[in-house]
């Protein structure tokens, strides 16, 4: 049993789009989390629980909930920060060369604990992730997980078409691989299994309706995709499929959309495509470094919130440019700017903890720190470097003459400012990790 000492930062509600107001948020500060022997959340409270519990002081550090990064792929970390492409051209030219390499066991496995590792490193502690198309890159990354018993939903990517030579798998291999998997990892663990089409243009249509039956034959699976990401990308998945009413009525027609459905981007949907989104439950994942440096487009939050569908938050590296979600919610805000709404600090968090972890049908499991929550926590320094030290004394009233700013205003200078620097030590299910 351990109490950990810190201000702890939650949501117990969805705080309202636009506005700063404290609606949904629940701040604790100097209080102790208590964590019992099977490494879920007792309770918390501002006196020291006393010698009968391990404690764990990080007296003025904040203590939130671990992230959760809805869309990244694993093995793109070797193709991060790579210039002068767009999607299409991306994938060509650094993304299958790299994903290419993960056939070979050895590899993936590094690759695998290198990626977890790093993903705990940076805040993260659950994630929905794509390996490659080979199954040894799925089974490397679940075992890989449940060493670590880290909370991971993953499945191997499917496609048959418009991929290079030992990149592609056919239709009857990889439901056996698909069906292998499931039996094996699915409910192992912390692992979920997850249908993955890469995207509707690397599948052939008869790969599409084997991946929406697998999804109906076990229906506690999930589906992980790509949609609606680039104009270029979306004008080929019309000629491929003349007959959808939309990139999203591919899936749709497949029946591949449902409530464990994460779609990573969605930029260029209409209210039709966001309306299916509402009535079949299924989220978007939206992406905002790997939307800003592939110039994909800037996605419409606010129309989400309008509609009502869900909307997680992503780093998707490696078209995304960190495993930081506090720099990924930093980068969401100013894609939000551009388009004349404004994210706020506390809806941008809780899209990344319990939003996420409701979103994903996990809200009894993470994403905040309900008592019985599995205790995933990181805390986290609040400033790192002197710009960013006296930022948060400004914050604070801890300079002369200046009055205290309210806590969103600390709060969003951590956002804004943070990386994974300001980690201090990262748990799972009450276990320190790193
Ligand atoms: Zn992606």
């Amino acid at each position: 049993m351990i109490a950990i000492r810190a201000d702890l930062l939650d949501f117990t509600a969805a705080p309202r789009f636009g506005s700063t107001d404290m609606d949904g948020v629940r701040w604790r500060p100097d209080h102790w989390l208590l964590v019992g022997s099977d490494g879920r959340i007792v309770g918390a409270q501002a006196d020291d629980p006393g010698p009968g519990w391990e404690r764990h002081d990080h007296q003025g550090r904040l203590l939130m909930p671990g992230f959760i990064d809805t869309h990244v792929h694993c093995p793109q970390l070797d193709v991060l920060a790579s210039y002068g492409t767009g999607l299409l051209d991306w994938l060509d030219t650094y993304t299958f060369p790299a994903e290419r390499r993960y056939a070979d066991p050895g590899i993936a496995a590094q690759g695998a604990a290198r990626f977890l590792d790093a993903l705990l490193a940076h805040g993260t502690t659950a994630a929905v992730v794509f390996p490659t198309v080979h199954k040894v890159s799925c089974e490397a990354l679940f075992a890989a997980a449940e060493q670590r018993g880290m909370r991971l939903i993953a499945g191997k990517v499917l496609m048959d078409r418009h991929a290079p030579d030992g990149l592609r798998d056919d239709v009857e291999q990889a439901e056996r691989d698909c069906e292998d998997l499931i039996q094996r990892w699915h409910g192992r663990g912390r692992n979920a299994y997850a249908v993955t089409v890469r995207f509707a243009v690397t599948s052939t249509p008869e790969q599409l309706a084997m991946a929406g039956a697998l999804g109906q034959r076990h229906p506690g699976v999930y589906m992980q995709t790509h949609v609606a990401e680039n104009q270029a990308e979306v004008r080929w998945v019309a000629d491929l499929f003349p007959q959808a009413r939309s990139y999203l009525d591919v899936y749709n027609q497949h029946d591949l959309l449902h409530e464990r459905s994460i779609l990573a981007h969605g930029i260029w949907l209409d209210a039709h495509d966001r309306a299916l989104l509402r009535d079949t439950g299924a989220q978007i994942a939206f992406c905002p470094t790997s939307n800003l440096f592939l110039g994909s487009g800037l996605f419409d939050w606010q129309g989400a919130i309008d509609t009502g569908h869900r909307v997680s938050v992503a780093t998707d590296v490696g078209g995304g440019t960190s495993l930081s979600m506090l720099r990924t919610l930093a980068e969401a805000y100013k894609v939000q700017a551009l388009r004349g709404t404004k994210l706020s600090a506390w809806v941008a968090l809780h899209a990344a903890t319990r939003g996420a972890a409701e979103a994903l049908g996990l809200g009894t499991e993470i994403g905040h720190l309900d008592p019985g929550a599995v205790a995933d926590v990181v805390l986290w320094d609040w400033s790192v470097g002197a710009v960013a030290q006296h930022r948060d004394a400004v914050a604070c009233g801890a300079v002369a003459d200046v009055p205290a700013q309210p806590l969103h205003a600390r709060v969003f200078a951590f956002m804004t400012l943070g990386d994974e620097r300001n980690v201090a030590a990262t748990y799972v299910a009450g276990r320190p990790v790193g």
